[in-house]
């Protein structure tokens, strides 16, 4: 099956005991067995609901996995991949990623003794000098946040193959339908479902999709132990979500570039960050790792402050200001003081993350009305 028929049919089939196409929203909180364990597959709905199957099957067929398990979060799905680790484990991560990630690892799991080392992916050798004994986990997290740097999802995961870890991708930014890390040689993909594959900003939640057997069976452990599960509710708000998922991306992407085309002339605009731009340092890789260039670009303002970034921000109608991206709805953003507040100053420059960096996720509305909303916000 091609992409566009997965979105909709991978995993799914009629209800069986009414021909629903739309999987029900199974509320419940257990199931009735027959005799002590003797039951349909379901025993008590932390480890499982029907609807959460539905959208799990539905995942992992998007990123042509054995397996999916679903979270309340996407952090809650990093989480459980990390609790997989034990102390004196080490783990290499980007050093431009999600500001969440970063406050998870160096805030909970680090004090809990698993070490780190953020480096500049983008540059193979770090990862390399990066790597001891003790590595378990390279974490990929590519297009980056709020850079939109790329990472050589093959190259890493293959060296993370030759030194004994596991390689796992952050593909929340790219979504499947633009980035397939498990046919790039990565052994799991992570997702926060609630952005694109969600995409119309109505619900919360995570998912792991991987074909690693024992990766699974650690992952559905933490499942069932730790908890992090998500409602049927939200399972059936996501799984409506993908069904429009390559529709949603294919004009967001395309409004994108319209988008960048215009920044890419205007005065005011310092530096523009897009890897569909010739002058983007990882052009080639993108266009090799990616089916396109992607619906989330950034840029800096001349006047490189908080207070001109502030005053841009406030003057866009159509573009809100909000946290998070990937809905069908244009959003704009200040990662310097929202999703990357949690990231020291110093760490953040070094990084190339400027003050006046803004950040747009493009959706799906008529772009000649962006472009006018931003053009009057200059
Ligand atoms: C939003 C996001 C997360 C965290 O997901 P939540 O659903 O907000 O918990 C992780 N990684 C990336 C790249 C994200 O954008």
């Amino acid at each position: 099956m091609k992409f566009n028929t997965k979105a909709i049919h991978a995993g799914q089939k009629p209800e069986e005991t009414s021909g629903a196409v739309m999987p029900p929203v199974f509320h419940t909180s257990t199931y009735a067995q027959e005799a002590p364990n003797k039951h349909k597959g379901y025993d008590y709905a932390r480890v499982g609901n029907p609807t959460r199957t539905a959208l799990e099957k539905l995942i992992a067929g998007l990123e042509n996995a054995d397996g999916c398990a679903c979270f309340s979060s996407g952090v809650g799905a990093i989480d459980a991949i990390m609790k997989t680790l034990k102390p004196g484990d080490h783990v290499i991560s980007t050093n431009d990623l999600y500001g969440g990630s970063y406050r998870l690892f160096t805030k909970v799991f680090e004090p809990y003794g698993i070490e780190f080392s953020f480096v500049d992916m983008t540059d193979i050798g770090q990862v390399k000098s990066a790597l001891k004994k003790s590595t378990k986990l390279i974490w990929i997290e590519t297009p980056t946040n709020p850079l939109l740097r790329i990472i050589d999802i093959k190259a890493v995961s293959e060296l993370a193959k030759e030194s004994g870890a596991i390689s796992i991708v952050d593909n929340t930014f790219a979504s499947p339908y633009l980035q397939q890390p498990l046919e790039l040689g990565a052994d799991a993909v992570m997702h926060s479902t609630t952005k694109y594959l969600g995409g119309h900003s109505d619900a919360i939640g995570g998912a792991v999709a991987t074909s690693n057997s024992e990766l699974m069976e650690k992952i559905r452990f933490q499942v069932k132990t730790t908890g992090a599960v998500p409602g049927p509710m939200d399972c059936y708000l996501i799984l409506r979500g993908i069904k429009t998922l390559h529709v949603r991306v294919e004009r967001s992407v395309e409004n994108t570039k319209k988008i960048v085309n215009f920044l890419s002339s205007h005065p005011d605009v310092d530096t523009l960050f897009y890897p569909g731009l010739e002058s983007h340092p990882q052009h080639e890789l993108a266009g090799r790792q990616m089916k396109d260039y992607g619906a989330m670009v950034s840029f800096s303002l001349k006047d490189n402050s908080i207070e001109a970034a502030s005053a841009f921000m406030s003057r866009t109608k159509i573009f809100t200001l909000a946290e998070s991206l990937g809905g069908v709805e244009s959003l704009i953003s200040h990662p310097a003081s929202m999703t990357h507040g949690s990231i020291p100053k110093k760490v953040r420059e070094s990084a190339g993350l400027k003050d006046s960096l803004i950040r747009l996720s493009v959706g799906i509305e008529d772009v000649s009305d962006l472009i006018e909303d931003l053009e009057q916000a200059f």
